[in-house]
């Protein structure tokens, strides 16, 4: 935790709403709603709220995909149009999506050679995040010969690979079995603390969101608002004893609760 003044945010909503258009229906869906955030650099956030509460539509306008219908987003104060061109957002899915015909090693490699980086540097470049993220001895194998939790591991490499200042991921963990999920957990806090990068998380799961986060933002239904951001201060480096702490039953509690009382509110 920061300790004197606080610094400038690296990601700042201010304001957000987004209201999309369904032509077909005559209707138009209110997604968010004056959304107010600020993340701080080097800060995992995770954001946890019911389906169709607007979660997705938030990373997307972080992430450039779309323009909010009013309010800004700003990253170290640009907007986040100049943030994407500058390859300083990576992205994380919750299906992989990584490309049949090429190896592991030249997946991760992609966004640096799409950069124009040569394949000496590229390759020892994603050589490096392979290691990191736990696939070593796998740079040759096809995506399709993988698990589902090691191709995650290829796209959290590959999301790396530019050296983002804020990692966007949207369920990522989502159509994985408890027990790779918890692996994926651990993982996922250890290359946050190895790496320092700034992550905005989406989750169904409040424990999940404890786990790994300093900051869960609790959203309610839609059209989706903050509602509490739980500030989670278990020490770090984690492992996965923490969740036997009472301190983690406890801020799993208060967030159950906060969720529960979103629907009402
Ligand atoms: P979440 O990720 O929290 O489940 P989303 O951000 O995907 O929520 O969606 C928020 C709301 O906006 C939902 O009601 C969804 O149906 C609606 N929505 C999302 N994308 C579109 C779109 N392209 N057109 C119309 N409505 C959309
Ligand atoms: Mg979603």
């Amino acid at each position: 935790m920061t300790v004197g003044a606080t610094p400038a945010p690296l990601v700042e909503l201010g304001g957000v709403s987004v209201t999309y258009d369904v032509p077909r229906q005559h209707a138009v869906v209110e997604a968010l709603q004056s959304v107010d955030l600020a993340i701080a650099r080097g800060s995992f956030t995770s954001l946890i709220g019911p389906s169709g509460c607007g979660k997705s539509t938030l990373l997307r306008v972080v992430a450039d995909l779309m323009a909010p219908t009013s309010g800004q987003v700003l990253i170290e104060g640009q907007t986040p149009a100049c943030a994407r061109r500058a390859r300083q957002i990576g992205f994380v899915f919750q299906e992989p999506a990584l490309l049949e015909w090429r190896s592991v090693l030249e997946n991760v490699a992609l966004p640096l050679e799409l950069q124009g980086i040569g394949r000496a540097k590229r390759e020892a470049e994603a050589g490096r995040l392979i290691d990191l993220v736990g696939l070593s001895g796998f740079e040759a194998v096809w995506p399709s010969q993988l698990s589902g939790g090691m191709k995650q591991r290829a796209s959290i490499a590959r999301a790396l690979s530019t050296s983002p200042h804020v990692m966007l991921m949207d369920e990522p963990f989502g159509a994985l079995d408890q027990i790779t999920r918890d692996r994926m957990n651990l993982e996922l806090a250890r290359v946050f603390e190895e790496t320092g990068v700034t992550v905005l998380f989406v989750t169904h799961s409040i424990r999940e969101a404890v786990f790994l986060s300093d900051n869960v933002i609790v959203m309610s239904p839609r059209p989706g608002r903050i509602v509490r951001n739980i500030e989670v201060e278990l020490p770090r480096p984690r492992n996965l004893l923490v969740r036997d702490s009472q301190t983690f039953g406890e801020l799993v509690r208060i967030g159950a609760r906060e969720l529960e009382q979103g629907y009402d509110a």
